[in-house]
């Protein structure tokens, strides 16, 4: 079985596969579980507390696992402010409820640290397309997190992340891309020597740790 962590594609997916869709709370809603749901940088509304309200219903729903995306974007035109309002009340959403965060991050790595550590977050926390260096890597695995590598690394640039990222802190992922999952899974096993099928067992371990999902 292979597990897309992330995708923003709400159709069935292929046989054989779990895909986790995204839902961007006041863009999409709710249409299959599991998925992950939260409120996108990008897509605040002006009325916050209205959607973040919303939020919190699809949150009670069963087979909502995750809060998320949601985090800090420096490229983005909405207000610095209003962003690290909205990041820092769907972290302590996710400490309040126990389900892991889904992160969304542009330029803003250390900002993100802060607002966790300032909301004292005690959940599990998934950098999702993370497309940057090793050495930014080995700073946020040494606070913990996990990865979620996409579609970017098919370009050839993040060998170095794929040979060395231990494989207990990975998940792959489509994001917003009609690439399949099978060709990350079958780029990634190339690039770091390994048999796809022990890939698929540990991000299933992966997810079950993380997620606290059966399937
Ligand atoms: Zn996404």
């Amino acid at each position: 079985m292979l597990i897309d962590i992330h995708t923003h594609k709400h159709a069935e997916p292929d046989q054989g596969t779990l895909a986790i869709p995204n839902v961007i709370v006041s863009k999409d809603s709710v249409y299959r579980t599991p998925c992950s749901a939260g409120i996108h940088p990008w897509y605040i509304d002006s009325d916050f507390d209205l959607q973040f309200e919303t939020l919190r219903q699809y949150q009670s729903k069963d087979g909502v696992i995750a809060v998320g995306e949601c985090g800090l974007d420096k490229m983005t035109s909405t207000p610095w402010e209003k962003q690290v309002y909205a990041f820092e009340k769907q972290i302590e959403l996710a400490n309040q409820i126990n389900k892991p965060l889904i992160i969304h991050c542009v330029r803003a790595y250390s900002e993100v640290f802060t607002s966790l550590t300032a909301k004292q977050n005690k959940v599990p926390v998934l950098i999702h397309g993370f497309a940057k260096n090793w050495e930014l890597a080995k700073t946020l695995l040494k606070h913990g997190y996990y990865f979620s590598l996409g579609p970017n690394i098919l370009k050839g640039a993040m060998t170095e992340v794929i040979q060395n990222i231990p494989l207990d802190r990975l998940f792959l992922e489509t994001d917003d891309k009609d690439t399949k999952i099978s060709e990350i899974y079958a780029y990634f096993c190339r690039a770091r020597k390994l048999p796809l099928e022990q890939l698929e067992q540990q991000i299933m371990l992966n997810f079950k740790k993380v997620f606290n999902y059966t399937i």
